[in-house]
């Protein structure tokens, strides 16, 4: 990536994607393989008042040597000094800047069940200084193109071509073709407020899905949930967006509240496996039982990490006609393909889509049915035609979507 693009990229994520104040420290997460643009985020983190940046480098081959050579027994004992690391981390609350590059096949031919554990113990120890990092932090997910990610998404084109349409992709959807990216993105986060705004005031009892597809899925909404969109606002009343790009309108399902069956409409990149075809069935909102055509297996072991992940956590509501969709491309990541279309969300729930939750102990959070998981897996149930009807308390219909596309 030349200079521009990534000078672009940095002020991006620093404006708009976490906001840095003066006086805050930074830490960046990227592969050393993005040295330059490594370079462009540290600089624009100090031009813009940051007391302290660091950034830590991450290998993919070397996180794969990691789990393909070290024990079990290895792997799951977590050392102290890493735990207080998370423990500093959620005192001093530096904004967190994470650049994906990675190879969605990366970790496919090793043993899943070994970085499931390593995954899990991890979570474990540093689960509580995470949670109220998140709930007190910036933070932001930004990525770019790496050669091995490039080549999945365009495996008939030549190495340097594929990064290059990768790239022009991601600078597309992300708005950074624009002239002025940050118009572009004030605009774009004001109409996804409006939608939130407008959402909320329905206060809705719950949400009828219906596609073509054999999609018939009734979620009710947990009653004091808050829809959110692209900007958030942490504790200490600082905005910020998580994601960019971002296309979603999210809430919270009421935990036993989902009944039916959801198609998927993209394939789930999970663990470096593609799972394809799936549908999942829910009864008072668990899911009793799965079918997919491709990876049938790595599903399940999803959904059986622990008790929550066989619960949703997130409903969110993007357009068919999203920038991402649009492009027509699978991206095998997360972050694009859950803006393509409306997505659900198997897993922990976001806190701060219920209200009140700044004075909520985490008691109080389970009593209203709160999710917890250690995982969070978002898949995609978006179709040309599909049609979602909001019910209100008074059992009034209101189309919230129609083919697809917002309605309201
Ligand atoms: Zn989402
Ligand atoms: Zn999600």
């Amino acid at each position: 990536m030349n200079k521009n693009i990534c000078k672009k990229i940095a002020e991006v994520a620093v404006k708009i994607g976490v906001n840095l104040q003066k006086g805050q420290d930074a830490v960046i997460f990227i592969s050393p393989k993005q040295n330059a643009l490594a370079q462009a985020i540290v600089k624009e983190c100090y031009k813009n008042g940051a007391r302290k940046v660091s950034v830590e480098f991450t290998d993919e081959e070397i996180t794969k040597l990691k789990y393909r050579y070290e024990k079990m027994e290895t792997l799951k004992d977590i050392p102290e000094w890493e735990v207080m690391k998370f423990k500093q981390r959620s005192e001093d609350l530096p904004v967190l800047i994470h650049v994906e590059d990675d190879d969605p096949d990366a970790y496919a031919k090793l043993n899943m069940k070994k970085i499931n554990a390593a995954r899990v113990a991890k979570m474990q120890k540093i689960k509580a200084y995470r949670e109220k990092e998140s709930l007190y932090n910036q933070w932001t997910i930004i990525a770019v193109p790496s050669s091995k990610w490039a080549k999945k998404v365009f495996p008939n084109e030549p190495s340097k071509k594929a990064e290059k349409l990768l790239l022009d992709a991601i600078l597309k959807t992300t708005r950074l073709d624009n002239d002025n990216p940050f118009e572009a993105w004030e605009k774009h986060i004001a109409n996804l407020k409006e939608k939130a705004k407008l959402l909320n005031e329905l206060n809705l009892d719950y949400l009828v899905y219906k596609s073509s597809n054999g999609t018939n899925l009734k979620i009710h909404l947990q009653p004091n949930h808050i829809w959110l969109s692209a900007r958030s606002k942490n504790l200490k009343g600082i905005d910020y967006c998580a994601n960019l790009p971002t296309e979603e309108v999210f809430t919270m399902p009421k935990r036993d509240g989902v009944d039916g069956v959801v198609y998927s409409t993209k394939p789930l990149s999970y663990n470096g496996k593609v799972i394809e075809d799936f549908k999942v069935y829910f009864e008072k909102g668990r899911i009793i039982k799965v079918e997919a055509k491709k990876n049938e297996d790595v599903l399940l072991e999803a959904i059986n990490t622990d008790e929550g992940s066989h619960y949703l956590g997130e409903v969110a509501l993007v357009p068919f006609s999203s920038p991402i969709n649009q492009t027509g491309i699978l991206f095998f990541n997360t972050l694009f393909d859950e803006n393509a279309s409306c997505h659900l969300a198997f897993g922990e729930a976001y806190e701060d889509t219920v209200k009140g939750y700044e004075n909520m102990t985490k008691e109080d959070l389970k009593n209203i049915g709160f999710n917890e998981s250690l995982i969070h897996v978002d898949f995609m149930v978006g179709s040309q035609d599909l049609d979602i009807v909001g019910y209100d308390f008074l059992g009034q219909a209101h189309q919230i979507f129609r083919n697809g596309e917002w309605s309201i």
